[in-house]
Formats: structure tokens, sequence, C-alpha cells
């Protein structure tokens, strides 16, 4: 049997009286990366902030590692294991990268955990030891999403949202980071839900996709699957 990591059934999230989720229902296993493919506007970003406790839904449930999580405090999400690393980044510009890095770690009470988990993200970013004194906002636009990531991950999480990490980004840049995101799932082990507007990079770094429009779920399947379908070639991959 599967180990399923996230569960999503039927889940609707709403602005005030626009819907951007209906009826959204998904899974990851434990180990997998997965990726949400869609369109600018498509509700990608809003369903990573329902599983991450940032908007409550209207409808459905949203389950992690067994149990249901629908609309728990994010603290309390962060703290059984699943982190969030948002669109744009949004790192402390006016923190240093090590205070940033920290900052990941706020729900952590094992120091030394903590600080081997530093050494592990200063050997795998290097810049980002180099940089660790200087403020946050002085990165580069990659180095900062180098740092959203690692940031995420000092809060040893088992499950990371990933929300656009190619946004504004060249395509060398994207190129490294989706690199880093799977070594981060093949070294850590750390399973990985991505939403991604770039559909060449996502369904090369994943093993299972969705394609999300207009708030649906309107396909799905393994991504050398995905990748063949005429549909996803010829509106994603602009290969037609
Ligand atoms: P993008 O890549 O542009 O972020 P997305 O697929 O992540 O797109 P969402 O950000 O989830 O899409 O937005 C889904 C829908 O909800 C869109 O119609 C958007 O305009 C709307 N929306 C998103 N955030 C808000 C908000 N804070 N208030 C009102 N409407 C919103």
């Amino acid at each position: 049997m599967s180990d399923i990591m996230l569960k999503l059934l039927n889940v609707e999230s709403s602005y005030g009286p626009i819907k951007a989720i209906r009826g959204v229902s998904l899974q990851v296993e434990r180990g997998q990366i997965a990726t949400v493919l869609g369109s600018n506007g498509a509700g990608k970003s809003t369903i990573l902030k329902t599983i991450s406790g940032i908007i409550d839904p209207r409808k459905g449930s949203v389950e992690f590692k067994g149990q249901d999580i629908t609309a728990r405090d994010p603290a309390h999400i962060v703290q059984r294991g699943l982190s969030h690393v948002p669109e744009g980044r949004e790192v402390f510009p006016l923190l240093s990268v090590r205070d940033n890095l920290l900052m990941g770690a706020y729900t952590r009470r094992d120091r030394d955990g903590v600080a081997r988990d530093m050494e592990q993200v200063y050997a795998c970013f290097p810049i980002l030891k180099e940089r660790a004194a200087q403020n946050a906002g002085l990165l580069s636009g990659g180095q900062q999403q180098m740092l959203a990531i690692s940031r995420a991950l000092m809060a040893a999480p088992e499950l990371i949202l990933l929300d656009e990490p190619s946004l504004g980004l060249s395509p060398k840049l994207t190129k490294e980071i989706f690199e880093i995101v799977v070594r981060i799932n093949r070294e850590r082990g750390t399973t990985i839900l991505l939403v991604e507007q770039n559909a060449n990079m996502a369904l090369n770094a994943a093993d299972y996709g969705y394609v999300l429009e207009n708030g649906r779920i309107v396909m799905e399947d393994s991504c050398a699957a995905l990748r063949e379908k005429d549909d996803i070639k010829e509106f994603y991959l602009g290969m037609k």
C-alpha cells in the first residue's frame, strides 16, 4: 500500500465572493515530487495557502500524515512537519541571512539539530554561508530563492510546499533551483508539492502532476505521461 502524505478532498476556497478553487482533490505520496501546473490565476497559490492554514477553506478537507489539519493554525502545521515557501520568496530583507535561516527554525527546541541543519544548509548553499552576516535584501533574486528554500528546510519538514520557485529568475538560475529541489528530495527524502507556470521544468522534476484550470483539476497523471499528451504539449509546453 502506498504511503499518502497529503490528501485534499473537494477543497473549495474563496476570497470574499471570488471562488479561487472549486472542489480540488489531490494527493501526494511520501517521498514524491508532485506538481500542480496552471496558468496565471488558475488557483495554484490558493491551494498551497489552504494546505498551510493561511486560508480557511469553505468546504472540503486537508489531511497530512493521516490526520485532519483543515483550517488549523499555520504554526501548528509547521510544527507537524509541513513548510511553505511562498511565491515571491518573502525573505526578511532587513534581517541577516543567518537570522532569516533561524526564523525558519523558530518552532524547534532541539538546538543541536538546528545547528546541524544550519551547517548542512551552508554546505549545500556555500553562497549563503559567505553572505551569512549580510542583510537578505542585498541578495540577488536567485540567492533569495535559495534562502527561502533553506529557511523552509530549517524547520526540518517532511513536506515542502513550493510556490513558483522560477518566478523572476533567468533560465539558468531556474535550472539550478530545480536541480536543488530534486537533490533535496533525493538526498533528504523530503516530499515536495510544487506549483509552477513553467510546465517544462516542473514536468521534468516531478513524478506526478495535476493540471489546474479555473480552480478545478482537469487532468492528472504521471509526469512522463503528461508530457506526451497533445493538450499539454500545445498549451503548457508550447510545442505546437
Ligand atoms: P499566480 O501564478 O498568478 O499567483 P495562481 O494560479 O497562483 O496564479 P491564485 O493566486 O491562487 O492563482 O489566484 C486564484 C484566483 O483568486 C485569481 O482569480 C485571483 O485573482 C484571485 N485572488 C488571489 N488572491 C486574492 C486576494 N487576496 N483577494 C482577492 N482575490 C484573490
